[in-house]
C-alpha cells in the first residue's frame, strides 16, 4: 500500500538512502532539510521523484506546508551526526534534536502518523558497561565537545517517552551504532570516509589516539534496514532499540583492514585522541532480534569492499571530469 511518508535529514547520508529506498518501495516521500550537514548532491539522482521541502525542522509553520497532509509515517533523522559537524554546530544540533524532535511528535500527533526518531549509540556517551544493552544507563559527560549532541539525543528521546505515554503516539527510538558506505561524503569526518579517502589518495591514514578505542561498525542497507523494521512493527512502539552490528574493531584494525583492502602505499599516522572519545562501543541486539527479527548481514570486509570500490569509482570520474 502507498503510503506519504516525511523523512527529516532527508539530504544526509542516511536519509538520502532511506528516501530512495521508500520511493523504490512506491511510496510518496516528503522530504525535509536545511543542508546544515546534508548536501543536495545526495538527492540529485532522485529530483522529481520526491516533494522536496528545504526547511529547519524545527519550524512550527512545516505543519502548515501544503504538502503536509495525509502523512502516514515520519522518519525524523535530521541532525549533524558526525564530530566535526557537530562541534562545529553546537547550539543547531541541540535544537534540532529537542525542539526539532517535539515538532515532529506534534506533527505525528497532527497526523495521527508513526514515528522513528534516530537517536545515538552517543547516548551511552563512554560506557561502564560492555557491551552496551538498551537497559544500560550511560556514562555522558554534559560538560565537554560531545555533550551537545549525546544529552540532545537523549532530551529527544524524553520527549518520545513523553507522547508516548502521554498522547499514544506511535514513537519509536534507534539507537543508531557507527554507520558508513560511500554515501558519507568525502570531507564528512567520520572515521571511515577519512581512512578510506586517505588512502585511496596515497595520503597518510590518520588514526587519533592509539586505535585501542573500538567502534562496531554497521552497513548502510542494515542499518535502513532496521529502520524500516522500526517503523512497520507495532511491537517496537514506544520502545528504544539498538540497530548496529555486534562486532567489534580497534581503530587501528580498521586502518590495518583498508590499508590491505585498497592496496594503498599510504603510512598509518597516530594523531591526538579527541576530548572524551569513547574507547569502546558494542551493541547488544537481542532486542532488535527478538521485537524486529533484525540482524545485520553485511561483514565490515565486505562493506568495506563496496565502499572502496564506490569511492573509487568517484574518484576517478573526478580526475577525469577535471583533465576533459
Ligand atoms: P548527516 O549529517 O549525513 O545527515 C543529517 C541531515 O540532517 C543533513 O542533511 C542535515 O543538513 C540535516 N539537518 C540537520 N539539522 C537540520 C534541521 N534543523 N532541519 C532540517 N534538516 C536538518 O547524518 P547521518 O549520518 O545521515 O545521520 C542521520 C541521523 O542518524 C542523525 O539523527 C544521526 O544523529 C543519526 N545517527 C547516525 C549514525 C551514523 O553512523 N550515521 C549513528 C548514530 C545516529
Ligand atoms: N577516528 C580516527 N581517525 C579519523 C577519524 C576518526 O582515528 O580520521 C577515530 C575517532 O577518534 C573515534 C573513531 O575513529 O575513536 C570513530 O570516529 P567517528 O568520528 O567516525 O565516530 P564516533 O566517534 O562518533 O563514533
Amino acid at each position: 500500500m502507498t503510503k506519504r511518508i516525511v523523512v527529516t535529514g532527508a539530504a544526509g547520508f542516511l536519509g538520502s538512502h532511506l528516501v530512495q529506498e521508500l520511493i523504490e518501495e512506491g511510496h510518496e516521500v516528503i522530504g525535509i532539510d536545511n543542508f546544515l550537514s546534508g548536501s543536495e548532491d545526495n538527492l540529485a539522482h532522485l529530483k522529481d521523484r520526491f516533494t522536496f521541502v528545504e526547511a529547519d525542522a524545527c519550524s512550527t509553520d512545516l505543519l502548515k506546508h501544503t504538502s503536509i497532509y495525509d502523512i502516514d509515517e515520519i522518519y525524523h533523522l535530521a541532525s549533524p551526526a558526525s564530530p566535526k559537524y557537530y562541534q562545529q554546530f553546537p547550539f543547531e544540533t541541540i535544537a534540532i534534536n529537542t525542539d526539532g524532535t517535539r515538532n515532529m511528535l506534534n506533527l505525528a500527533v497532527q497526523q495521527k502518523a508513526k514515528m522513528v526518531y534516530t537517536s545515538t549509540s552517543e547516548a551511552y556517551g563512554d560506557p561502564l558497561i560492555h557491551p552496551q544493552s538498551e537497559s544500560y544507563r550511560g556514562n555522558v559527560n554534559t560538560w565537554g565537545p560531545r555533550a551537545c549532541y549525546d544529552e540532545a539525543k537523549r532530551l529527544g528521546e524524553v520527549y518520545c517517552y513523553e507522547y508516548f505515554t502521554r498522547y499514544h503516539t506511535k514513537v519509536k527510538v534507534a539507537r543508531i551504532f557507527n554507520t558508513y558506505s560511500a554515501g558519507l561524503a568525502n570531507d564528512d569526518g567520520r572515521v571511515i570516509s577519512n581512512f578510506v579517502n586517505q588512502a585511496l589518495k596515497g595520503e597518510d591514514i590518520t588514526v587519533y589516539g592509539d586505535g585501542t578505542q573500538t567502534r562496531s561498525f554497521c552497513y548502510v542497507t542494515d542499518t535502513i534496514k532496521g529502520l524500516k523494521l522500526m517503523m512497520k512493527r507495532d511491537e517496537a512502539n514506544g520502545e528504544i532499540i539498538n540497530l548496529g552490528n555486534p562486532y567489534e574493531h580497534t581503530i587501528l584494525n580498521v586502518a590495518q583492514l583498508v590499508k590491505r583492502l585498497t592496496g594503498t602505499k599510504s603510512a598509518i599516522t597516530f594523531h591526538p585522541l579527541p576530548e572524551d572519545d569513547p574507547k569502546r562501543r558494542k551493541p547488544t541486539i537481542d532486542k532488535a532480534m527478538e521485537l524486529l527479527g533484525w540482524k545485520p548481514e553485511v561483514s565490515l570486509q565486505h562493506g568495506l569492499e563496496q565502499t572502496i570500490n564506490a569511492y573509487r569509482n568517484t574518484l576517478q570520474k573526478s580526475i577525469k571530469d577535471k583533465k576533459g
